[in-house]
């Protein structure tokens, strides 16, 4: 296998990536080569605090700041498998968080714009692929719940917060052929739900299986004082 070395890697840090994609995404069922790709090059343990950094690589999700989590790096694969992307894809990403998720996203698709309701995230991530040399990659503090409009239409949109309803901005805005994979459901448990739209008003809808998210928070979303009732 080549070695997949990124900037802030080392031996250990790429032994455990390789670990990582043997046993949690190939060993399940992700058989997307540019995914996989994706994940042996990405250095996730630059996405978590220093102090969680010897677990960056576990089969779990993880705590980052601001009391939000970065997602276990199955399910980041299987959304980004379920994606079906392409090399020129335009790419939006609701909840940026740790940033990990849109670094995975974006040396597949040509595009990535993701944004992040917390300022201090946004800031940590964008950060983050600046140490990293991305440069496709556009970061925005907001409220992804009315999507991007200036960027759209997307061929791919990725949410990585739960919500209770598939937003409409976010189905407006993608393209014909394009896919949107969300967490659907209630605080505690939600279906990863497939979008795809095969003509303006024609949405075809998958359930992927079960997921736990932290909230989607915004105006197509939760409250953002009490995350169990909608604005
Ligand atoms: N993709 C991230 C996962 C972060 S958790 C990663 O790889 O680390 C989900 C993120 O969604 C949190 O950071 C949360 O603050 C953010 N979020 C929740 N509601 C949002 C909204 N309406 N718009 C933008 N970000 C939102």
């Amino acid at each position: 296998m080549t070695k997949n070395y990124t900037k802030d890697d080392s031996d250990v840090r790429l032994a455990e990536r390789e670990w990582m994609v043997q046993k949690q995404l190939i060993g399940r069922d992700i058989t997307d080569r540019a995914v996989i790709n994706s994940m042996l090059t990405v250095p996730r343990h630059v996405y978590v605090k220093e102090d969680k950094q010897d677990y960056a690589y576990y089969d779990t999700a993880l705590e980052i700041e601001e009391s939000q989590t970065i997602s276990q790096p199955y399910i980041v694969a299987l959304m980004a498998q379920a994606l079906n992307l392409k090399a020129s894809d335009n790419v939006l990403e609701v909840g940026t968080g740790s940033g990990y998720s849109a670094a995975i996203l974006s040396r597949i698709a040509a595009n990535v714009y993701t944004i992040e309701r917390h300022e201090e995230l946004a800031h940590l991530a964008k950060e983050r692929f600046r140490n990293q040399g991305y440069e496709n990659i556009e970061v925005r503090v907001g409220d992804g719940t009315l999507g991007w409009a200036e960027k759209a239409p997307f061929e791919a949109i990725l949410v990585t917060a739960g919500g209770p309803i598939i937003p409409e901005p976010l189905t407006d805005q993608l393209a014909i052929g394009g896919r949107l994979v969300i967490p659907v459901g209630d605080k505690g448990e939600q279906k990863l739900i497939r979008v795809k739209k095969t003509a303006t008003s024609d949405l075809i809808e998958e359930n992927l299986g079960l997921v736990r998210f932290v909230p989607l928070i915004g105006t197509e979303g939760w409250s953002e004082t009490n995350p169990r009732h909608l604005q």
